[in-house]
């Protein structure tokens, strides 16, 4: 009984960027994550092959640099401070608010909203639970906050991620091309941001991708090979051009 009571105590509060998660948990490279992300773009198809992996640089590499410009500490304490005081209002509404299931947080412009799921931060916490670790409820908060912070950022002050980087071309009619943008550069861009905010060693779209295998039913060694056949897949893709 005393040994079951020492080994519940013994699972210490860790903080996300502390957990070494492809020690637990199969991974794939970031860009690779990035590119499942750009491939659900509706004008994906348009995009030139050979400049797949130079996009997708630039997406997390603009994430990564607007989150040094916002000189805040990995504090989870701080970083909801830092929101609030800007004049954002932070909620946690029930899934019963919320239309599409499977989105984690929102942001809204008017008033300035960030709209945290409290199914989302159940799953995480379970999730890492599971793998081992007592994670504290403020930093899964954080992690949510964080990628919409981004987007407050993008609508209020820097303008949106997608129209600062290579549109796609596609065609109208006949010879005529008009310019699209690739939305979901600024989602590549978001995670970047929440990433190197919160000093994370690992992509939150990694999270993504792991619950929703995790979600289908899939075991470890699964996603172990479904991880492997994605890296292969990509790699050609991912390379750089000469
Ligand atoms: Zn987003």
């Amino acid at each position: 009984m005393s040994t079951r009571y020492s080994s519940m105590n013994s699972k210490r509060s860790v903080s996300l960027h502390e957990i070494a998660l492809e020690r637990w948990w199969p991974t794939l490279p970031t860009p690779v994550l990035a590119l499942l992300e750009l491939e659900q773009d509706p004008f994906y198809s348009f995009l030139d092959e050979r400049k797949v992996s130079d996009i997708i640089d630039e997406a997390l590499y603009y994430g990564k640099q607007q989150a040094k410009k916002m000189e805040v500490s990995r504090s989870p304490t701080q970083i909801i401070n830092q929101v609030i005081h800007s004049g954002i209002r932070i909620r946690f509404p029930p899934k019963e608010t919320q239309q599409n299931h499977t989105i984690r947080a929102q942001y809204r412009t008017t008033p300035p909203t960030i709209d945290v799921y409290r199914h989302s931060l159940q799953e995480l916490l379970h999730f890492f639970q599971k793998t081992g670790f007592k994670v504290p409820q403020e930093e899964i908060i954080t992690l949510h906050v964080v990628h919409e912070w981004f987007h407050h950022m993008e609508s209020s002050h820097w303008g949106r991620t997608d129209l600062k980087l290579p549109k796609v071309s596609v065609p109208l009619w006949g010879p005529i091309y008009k310019h699209r943008p690739l939305k979901r550069l600024r989602e590549i861009a978001a995670h970047s941001f929440t990433q190197e905010i919160m000093e994370l060693p690992w992509s939150p779209l990694l999270l993504d991708h792991l619950l929703l295998l995790i979600q289908h039913g899939q075991s470890k060694q699964q996603i172990r090979d479904h991880f492997t056949h994605l890296n292969v897949k990509y790699q050609m893709l991912l390379s750089p051009k000469k």
